[in-house]
């Protein structure tokens, strides 16, 4: 699962490219789309909104896109080899000197642009939009009250951009086993302005580093850090799957640096 700051440098860097650019070929291939045609059109922007990404057309018309667990879009010189398989391709755009391609959207839709606001109705404050609003975020993270920690910051509808790195990081961060429910967080505020500064700080590379160093292996507190001792204490971090809205989702912490709240707590 991208997190919210993968999704805007993606947004950041195809509006870019092609704000103002006119569409020379389109190719939709999702059956509910493969016979439009936007050929002709200019792209007026392409912006985020969480993890959603909008490319808006002249025409009223916006391409809604979510990555869920592994989509992406590519951008490309006309003419260059893509880095991902053909078959995966679910969208290629095209203008004069530019092909971007979105590979294994599971979301991909065209919609009147007007309706965006719609289609995010049900996200939370985004922490890399320009609406941002902190208090809201805090208080929509409060009303979680009973829900681990961990779980609620991974729910959109409390505020958009949050994946399973952030959560980890964040957790550990604040010194907070990821099953603390959210009522006994002592300090909800700082949890959603730690959250606001790591993205923030992150939005113009393509990785997530929560530890201010850049190094493979040292990038993060937690996240991907399996067995490996605490950057701090030294224990052993430790590995174990969080339910979130019925699916699994991976989780690492300290159990020194994170004092659990919870008992059934199952490694793996
Ligand atoms: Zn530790």
């Amino acid at each position: 699962m991208p997190e919210g700051d993968t999704v805007w440098l993606a947004a950041h860097n195809l509006n870019r490219a092609l704000a103002g650019q006119t569409l020379t070929r389109t190719d939709f291939r999702v059956p509910r789309f493969a016979t439009v045609d936007l050929t002709a059109r200019a792209i007026l922007g392409v912006g985020a909104r969480g993890k959603h990404l909008f490319w808006r057309f002249d025409d009223g018309l916006s391409l809604h896109t979510h990555f869920k667990m592994d989509g992406t879009w590519h951008l490309y010189r006309r003419g260059r080899r893509w880095r991902a398989p053909a078959f995966e391709a679910r969208a290629v755009l095209e203008t004069e000197t530019w092909q971007a391609v979105g590979f294994r959207l599971p979301v991909l839709e065209l919609i009147a642009t007007d309706t965006e606001e719609r289609t995010v109705a049900h996200l939370g404050p985004d922490l890399l939009g320009p609406s941002w609003d902190a208090a809201e975020a805090t208080a929509r993270l409060k009303a979680c009250a009973e829900t681990p920690l961990g779980e609620a910051l991974l729910d959109q509808s409390v505020m958009a951009g949050i994946g399973n790195v952030y959560k980890c990081e964040i957790c550990y961060l604040r010194g907070l086993d990821p099953w603390t429910p959210v009522e006994m967080v002592a300090d909800p505020g700082a949890v959603v302005a730690l959250a606001k500064r790591l993205l923030e700080a992150n939005r113009y590379s393509a990785r997530h580093v929560t530890t201010g160093i850049d190094r493979p292996g040292r990038a993060h507190w937690v996240y991907g850090r399996r067995a490996q001792p605490c950057l701090r204490c030294g224990t052993p971090i430790r590995k174990a799957d969080q339910l979130v809205q019925g699916s699994k989702r991976v989780v690492y912490w300290c159990p020194s640096c994170q004092p659990s709240h919870n008992l059934k707590v199952k490694e793996r």
